[in-house]
């Protein structure tokens, strides 16, 4: 009995700790959809015709980044009719950011975004060249706009700034404007300035 005491007790045998796993999201591609499909939640987002054929795993706040960057940029070629506002070049249609994608805050703004022949677009980006696309912005939308636009991009510091939640908002919105848009070859600028896809502000704008 005092043996039995006395003998040391047995390890308890430890359960080998589970790292908390990161939320990951499997994307797929086929037919031209993509799903977004949630470990955790089985949530499904639907986009279509926006990526090749394919399959990879990525975070959900980095797929939702990554959706919105391409909703956008193939939204705002259809609403320039893939057509370069400062040349008028059809060559090689982008996604021109007037400040810069890196400004979180202004990264998926419509007002932010313009269709950019490729040359355009480089030439924006080299120092000294940014006046152009400004000095166009400006006269296209005025000082009001370049305001906002200012303000909004130091509103978020960088991609972390963003929840989950809010980039899921901001895609069922564009998801929305995408759908209503569906089948057109091009959008016409003035019906969506007029039906406040920029806000209320804007339509005082638009000349
Ligand atoms: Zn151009």
């Amino acid at each position: 009995m005092l043996n039995k005491l006395h003998a040391p007790k047995p390890k308890p045998v430890k359960e080998p700790k589970k790292k908390p796993s990161k939320q990951r999201v499997l994307v797929r591609w086929s037919d031209g959809h993509y799903e977004v499909v949630y470990r955790a939640g089985l949530n499904m987002l639907h986009v279509d015709k926006l990526w090749p054929v394919g399959t990879k795993q990525i975070s959900v706040h980095q797929a939702l980044i990554d959706i919105l960057d391409r909703l956008c940029s193939d939204f705002i070629r259809r609403r320039d009719g893939f057509q370069c506002v400062l040349c008028g070049s059809r060559e090689q249609p982008q996604n021109g950011h007037v400040l810069v994608r890196g400004k979180w805050g202004t990264r998926w703004d419509l007002l932010n975004q313009h269709c950019q022949c490729s040359s355009c677009n480089i030439r924006h980006g080299k120092a000294q060249q940014a006046h152009y696309y400004y000095n166009w912005f400006m006269g296209r939308w005025g000082m009001g706009a370049w305001e906002y636009l200012c303000e909004k991009a130091e509103s978020r510091r960088d991609n972390k700034s963003w929840t989950v939640l809010e980039l899921q908002d901001l895609l069922e919105h564009y998801e929305a404007l995408y759908e209503k848009l569906q089948g057109m070859a091009s959008y016409d600028n003035y019906e969506l300035v007029m039906s406040g896809f920029y806000g209320e502000k804007a339509k005082e704008r638009y000349k």
